[in-house]
Order: structure tokens, then sequence, then C-alpha cells
């Protein structure tokens, strides 16, 4: 009799004892992955960060996991990162590295890692060009997360309903979790989750932490969101969109920096509107921004990605057109001052609908050519506008000293 209640007490401890670990372990989860999302507000490093939680060891212990972000303007999910193995002997040789090694939280989420997962992972160019839509009668289960605003647990049982759907297609599994993300209430993105490799099932005291851990990841979401926001519009003209003066002094030093090191050619260029102030006086200030809006299009439409169109000042715009030497540089101001030349500038319907033509002036300056420093070449480059200015107008001249 006793030697029953001794083992009953025994078993009963050793429940208690269970679940007090595993409670010690989802709190240690919790706190690590908090102060992880505090320390970045890069959205990928962020992105990074909670799906290394959801798969790692020491977080949640998930065999694969993908995080989609809401597509607003498209009404969709998509991809953004996936971490996970790509075939049974893959899990087995990351599983002999972490025995061995035993990384820690901290040593897995170092951002240097984000770019080379998203190269390399098999998973996430796998489904990297699906996009869920999200109008309410997709049966999509991912569109169902998202609308009902609550986790999908597709079962062993159940996965075989859902053999026609595009994402499971793509994603063979057994049975998967699928967790929506929320900040302030509203579906920001999710992670479909699964343990393919283990075969392991999902316990109900896993999807409560992954709860958890999800309702922070939509906050950490929601704030890197925000500051990307902050920090674009505070680099921004909000008239024409182009990036501002501040800006352009910032980025200007970065790529003389860079072409310095690189051994690479930069051009300037800085465009003045040609009687702008008689424009003004003529068909007013709200047609004046009409102009200075059609012309900053004309700039974003007539760089490459990784130029940059830059509102100088009031009808100034500045152009830092990278890895370009200094005749490659005029022939794209020639084309730029053709094409604001040709352009019919619609003026507004009181000014009875009335077709402006304007052109500009631009003078070109180039790094190593011309200038060394980055004051002598905003220099140059002005003083070449100037002389386009006083020639005539309507010009381009390049720097001749
Ligand atoms: P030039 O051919 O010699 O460049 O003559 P200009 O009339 O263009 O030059 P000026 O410097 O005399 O006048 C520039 C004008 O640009 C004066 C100012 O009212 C106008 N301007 C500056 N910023 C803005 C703006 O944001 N909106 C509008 N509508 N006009 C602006
Ligand atoms: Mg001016
Ligand atoms: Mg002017």
């Amino acid at each position: 009799m006793s030697l029953t209640m001794d083992t009953q007490n025994i078993k009963d401890l050793q429940t208690l004892r269970e679940k007090f670990d595993r409670a010690t372990r989802d709190l240690t989860v919790l706190y690590e992955v908090s102060n992880a999302m505090r320390m970045t507000l890069d959205l990928n490093h962020i992105l990074y960060i909670i799906l290394t939680s959801v798969t790692s060891h020491t977080g949640l212990g998930f065999n694969r996991g993908i995080l989609f972000l809401v597509n607003h303007k498209e009404r969709c999910l998509e991809p953004q990162m996936a971490i996970g193995p790509e075939s049974g002997e893959h899990a087995q040789r990351i599983w002999q590295y972490i025995s061995a090694v035993k990384p820690h939280l901290e040593d897995l989420i170092k951002e240097e890692n984000v770019a080379l997962n998203m190269e390399r992972s098999a998973l996430f160019q796998s489904v990297k060009d699906l996009k869920v839509p999200l109008d309410p009668n997709n049966p999509s289960p991912l569109a169902k997360a998202y609308h009902d605003g609550t986790p999908v647990h597709i079962t062993h049982a159940q996965i075989g309903q859902y053999v026609t759907d595009a994402f499971l297609q793509r994603f063979k599994t057994h049975e998967l979790v699928i967790m929506p993300l929320k900040a302030k209430n509203k579906v920001n993105g999710l992670i479909v989750a699964d343990n393919l490799f283990t075969q392991k099932p999902i316990t109900d005291d896993e999807l409560r932490i992954f709860m958890m851990l999800a309702n922070q990841a939509g906050l950490a979401i929601e704030n890197a969101n925000l500051y990307e926001l902050v920090r674009y519009k505070s680099h921004t003209d909000s008239i024409t969109n182009l990036w501002n003066h501040g800006f352009f002094q910032d980025q200007l030093s970065k790529e003389l920096e860079s072409a310095r090191q690189g051994n690479q050619p930069l051009t300037l260029l800085i465009l003045d509107i040609d009687d702008f102030k008689k424009l003004n006086d003529t068909y007013g200030h709200h047609n004046g921004d009409t102009v200075l809006r059609e012309i900053a299009n004309i700039l974003k439409d007539s760089s490459r990605g990784n130029d940059y169109a830059c509102r100088y000042g009031g009808e100034e715009f500045a152009v830092i057109l990278t890895q370009t030497p200094q005749d490659q540089g005029a022939a794209i101001a020639g084309r730029i001052r053709a094409r604001i030349a040709e352009c019919a500038f619609h003026l507004s319907p009181d000014s009875d609908g009335h077709k402006l033509h304007v052109s500009v002036s631009i003078g070109v300056a180039s790094f190593p050519r011309d200038a060394g420093i980055k004051e002598e070449l905003i220099a140059k480059a002005d003083k070449a506008m100037y002389i386009a200015k006083f020639s005539g107008k309507n010009r381009v001249c390049c720097n001749q000293e």
C-alpha cells in the first residue's frame, strides 16, 4: 500500500517538475526573444530573430518556419523569410552541429546571418513568389488565420482536406500550425511552422507559448515598420517625394567614400528650372508645384536603382549618378534636359487646362576627374549650371576647369 502511495507521489512530483521545467523554459525563451527584438529596428533582422526563436532548439524547436507579411496595397500575404532544413539529411547535419556546439540564441541571431539565410534558404526559394490573396472567399487556411486572427492547427487527420491548396502543394507536410502576428488587434503577418523531420505532434502547450511569442513578434514588426516610415519621411521632400537636402548631403559623402574605395567614378548633376519665378507669377504657386512634381517624376524615371534624385532646394535638383564617368553623366543629363523641354505640363483647370513648356539648365561635375572632395564637387557642378544659365539656359554644361 505504502509502496503504491510512494509511486503515486513520485509520479505527481515528476509531473509537477515537468510543468515547472516547461514554464521556466517558456519564460526564458520569451525573455530572450523580447530582449533580442529590442536590440534592433531593422525589419529583416527582427523577422530573422522571430523565425530563429520559433525554430531553434533553445526556442520553440519547430523544424521549419515561414514568415509571411501582409501586403496592404495588393491585399495579399507574401513570404518574407524562411528557416528550416531542406531534407532529412540536412536536418540530421544541423542536429549534429547543435549537439556538438550548443549555440545560444544570441549566437544564432547575429545580423550577418540574415543575408546568408535569405540567399541560401531552399525553403524560402521554394515559396518566395507565392502570393496568398486576402479576399474573404479565399479558402486558403492562411487567409482564414488572417481573417479570424486566431491560430489554425491542421492535424495529421485533417491535412488531406487541403490537397489542392496552392501553398500546401509547395510546403509538403503532415501537420502544421498557422500563427497570426498582431499589433493593436490587426494582423500584420503570420508564421507557418511544422515538424516534418522529427514528426513530433504539435501540442496545446506549444501553441500557447507560440501565441505569446507571436504577440511580441507582431508588435516588433509594427515598430520596425513605423521606424522605417518615419526614417523615410525624414529623408524625403513632401512636395516631390524626392530625397531631401539633408539626405543628399549624407548620401553623397557615403557614395564618394565607396567610389574612392572601389576606384569608381561618380557624376553629380545640378539642375535649376529656367524662369521659374515668371511661371509662378503668371500661373500661381499651385501650378509651380505641379511642375516641380512632374520634373521630379522625370528625374526618378531617368535614374537607375543605385542613383539618387534629390530636391536640392526651391527649384533646384541634384542627381547622384553612381559608377558613372563625366561623359556618360553628360549624356544622361542631355536626355533629362530634352525630356523636360519636350514635356507639355498640364496646368490646373482654373488656368483653362493650359499646357506649358518648361526648360532646365544642368551643370555636370565628376569624381575624381573634376573634384576629389564633396564640397568641391558640388561647387563645380553648381558653377557649370550657372555657365549653362548665362550661355542661354535650356542646356547642359560640364565642368571645364
Ligand atoms: P533662372 O532661370 O535664372 O533660374 O530664373 P528663376 O526665375 O528660375 O530663378 P529665381 O531664383 O529668380 O526664382 C526661383 C523661384 O522658385 C522663386 C520661388 O518663388 C520659386 N520656388 C522655390 N521653391 C518653390 C516651391 O516649392 N514651389 C513653387 N511653386 N515655387 C518655388
Ligand atoms: Mg534657383
Ligand atoms: Mg531657376
